[in-house]
């Protein structure tokens, strides 16, 4: 923990509250809104992925009733899909539709900050859902105070170049990946170790598990599936990105607090003991068997007081 020097957050749920909203519902064929939310939940009436959530909020709010598509696959890192009234369907990421040579719709990405997935039947694209996250509020002090302590500060994530770019921004981190696939994450991470970094890093999925297998320290955070939290060193219940840097700073305080307390303990006993036996006697230096005695419990009030001011510090992170 406490050679930490390289932090990896992912972005869904622990930088942001991962809590979609659905924003806009853009057709691009002859079917409604409405039809394309229904297909959209037939997919995703079971997934616990934030954008199958977000979904869902919206048909509960319109009261829609829906019915389950069958076969339902996820595609890790990419979407989901299944077969509905005998036609496939997917819900896919753009970095789907970019390997499938399918053009994106101009207007996806008008805001940067929103996650586009896209809706296709039979490999077709019939339109798309654009949905936003919110950037927690702790996140820009976490980032800020891991900074501070010369902790590389990196985000990776399976979302968009232009989202993940715009976290990115806004909360100064060192560096970001974006449309990373969970065996990418795992990559990342191996190449950082190859240039001597150690490397922490959170997730939540069950994608994640390489990746937090991988680190030197892996987090599993908040709802974490249960094959995140086994493969994890560390479960933390919530995904408070400043907890997050807490416990990472924790680990580097606490060393240095245990070498500078053996230094001053072991002070005591390589200078003051020798003098007390009169090893420099012939110079006149000496230490009266009384001052001896100060000296030795003041080494030991010095090391209390040392342990008593980490308390301190951690308590002020
Ligand atoms: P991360 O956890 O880093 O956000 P994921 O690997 O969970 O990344 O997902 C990466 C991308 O794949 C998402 O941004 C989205 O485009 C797409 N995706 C994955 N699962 C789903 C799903 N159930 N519904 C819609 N899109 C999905
Ligand atoms: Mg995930």
């Amino acid at each position: 923990m406490r050679k930490v020097d390289t932090l990896i957050f992912d972005k869904t749920g622990t930088l942001t509250t991962g809590e979609f909203g659905l924003s806009r519902i853009v057709p691009t064929s002859d079917h409604s809104e409405e039809d394309l939310l229904k297909m959209a939940a037939s997919l995703e009436s079971r997934s616990e992925h934030p954008i199958a959530t977000g979904i869902l909020k919206k048909v509960r709010e319109k009261d829609l009733s829906i019915s389950e598509a069958k076969n339902i696959e996820n595609l890790t890192g990419k979407g989901i899909t299944g077969k509905w009234n005998g036609k496939t369907l997917h819900i896919v990421s753009p970095g789907y539709l970019k390997e499938n040579d399918m053009e994106l719709p101009d207007d996806a990405f008008q805001d940067k900050s929103e996650t586009v997935v896209f809706l296709l039947e039979e490999g077709r694209l019939l339109g798309y859902f654009a949905l936003s996250d919110q950037l927690r509020e702790e996140s820009l002090e976490a980032v800020k105070t891991l900074k501070d302590k010369d902790i590389e500060v990196l985000m990776a994530t399976g979302d968009n170049e232009r989202v993940a770019g715009a976290v990115a921004k806004k909360l100064g981190l060192d560096g970001y990946f974006a449309e990373v696939l969970p065996e990418e994450k795992q990559e990342i991470i191996r190449d950082l170790q190859q240039k001597k970094k150690w490397v922490a890093m959170t997730g939540d999925g069950v994608n994640d598990a390489p990746a937090l297998a991988q680190a030197q320290i892996g987090i599993a955070v908040g709802s974490g599936t249960d094959v995140a939290a086994e493969t994890a060193d560390i479960i933390l219940v919530n995904s408070n990105p400043k907890d997050i840097a807490k416990l990472i700073l924790f680990g580097t305080i606490t060393h240095r607090k245990i070498i500078q307390n053996l230094i001053w303990a072991a002070g005591y006993n390589v200078i003051a003991i020798p003098l007390a036996a009169g090893v420099l006697s012939r110079w006149g230096v000496t230490i009266s068997p009384a001052l001896g005695a100060v000296l030795m419990s003041l080494s030991t009030v010095i090391v209390a007081i040392n342990a008593q001011w980490l308390k301190k510090q951690l308590a002020e992170l």
